[in-house]
C-alpha cells in the first residue's frame, strides 16, 4: 500500500513517514499542493493524507484538484482548524474523513484502516487481496496465509512480500527493492536486502516443499512457482 502525505512541515512529514513505514506502508511526501498534484499524476496511491495549511495553496484546493484529476481513493484531511464549518468545507472539497491536530498516531492509523476498508467494500474487493500460487495476502487485515496456514510477518517483511506479490515472476533487483520497500538508495556494501529476504524465506518457504522466492544471480530475487530452483 502506498500513501501520499501532503505536509509542508518537514518534521511532521518525517514523523508520519517513519510511523507509517513502521507499520508497513510505503510513503511519498509532497510539501506543496502543486507537488502533490504531480505525485498523484505519476503514481497510483491507495490513500492521500492532506494538510489544509500548505504554502502554495489551500489543502481544500489541492483536494479539489486531485479529485478533478481523477484521484478516486480515500482522502484524509489533517487540519488545525476544528470548527464544524471547516470540517464541512473539507468534506465538500472531496475529503472522506478529517483529523484535527493534534492527533495521536494511533487514531490516525485507525482512521487509515477504516478508510481502506471502506474503499475496498465499495469497489474492487480483489484489490485488498493478493494471491500467488498457494500464498494469500490480505492488505487490509495485514494477514498472510500459505496453504491454509497463517504466517506472522513483521511490518518490513510484510512490505517486502507485498512488493514481490505485486510483481510476480519479475526479477527484482536489490536497488529496486531498496527504493520501494525501504525508501532508501541502495548502498552496495549493505546486505540489508539479503538479510530481510532470508528472514522472509524462513517464514514463507522453509516450512513448505515448493519454494517461491528464488535468487536471480547478479540481480536479486524473483517470486515464481516453477521448480527450476536457484
Ligand atoms: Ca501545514
Amino acid at each position: 500500500m502506498r500513501i501520499l502525505v501532503v505536509e509542508d512541515q518537514a518534521k511532521m512529514a518525517q514523523f508520519l513517514k517513519k510511523g507509517l513505514n513502521e507499520i508497513g506502508y510505503s510513503v511519498d511526501i509532497a510539501e506543496t499542493g502543486a507537488s502533490a498534484e504531480s505525485f498523484a499524476s505519476s503514481c497510483e496511491y491507495d490513500l492521500v493524507i492532506l494538510d489544509i495549511g500548505l504554502p502554495d495553496q489551500s489543502g481544500l484546493d489541492t483536494a479539489r484538484h486531485l479529485r478533478r484529476d481523477g484521484y478516486e481513493g480515500p482522502l484524509l484531511m489533517l487540519t488545525a482548524l476544528s470548527t464544524t464549518k471547516d470540517k464541512i468545507r473539507g468534506l465538500d472539497a472531496g475529503a472522506d474523513d478529517y483529523l484535527t491536530k493534534p492527533y495521536s498516531f494511533e487514531e490516525l492509523n485507525a482512521r487509515i484502516r477504516a478508510l481502506l476498508r471502506r474503499k475496498n467494500n465499495s469497489h474492487q474487493v480483489s484489490n485488498s487481496k493478493l494471491t500467488f500460487s498457494d500464498l494469500e495476502m490480505d492488505l487490509i487485515q495485514r494477514t498472510v496465509i500459505r496453504s491454509g496456514q497463517e504466517i506472522n510477518l513483521t511490518a518490513k517483511e510484510f512490505a517486502l512480500l507485498e512488493y514481490f506479490m505485486r510483481n510476480p515472476k519479475r526479477p527484482l533487483g536489490r536497488v529496486n527493492i531498496a527504493e520501494h520497500v525501504w525508501d532508501i538508495h541502495f548502498d552496495s556494501e549493505s546486505n540489508v536486502i539479503d538479510v530481510y529476504v532470508n528472514l522472509l524465506r524462513k517464514k514463507i518457504d522453509s516450512p513448505f516443499s515448493k519454494k517461491l522466492i528464488h535468487t536471480v544471480v547478479g540481480i536479486g530475487y524473483v517470486l515464481k512457482d516453477d521448480e527450476k530452483n536457484s
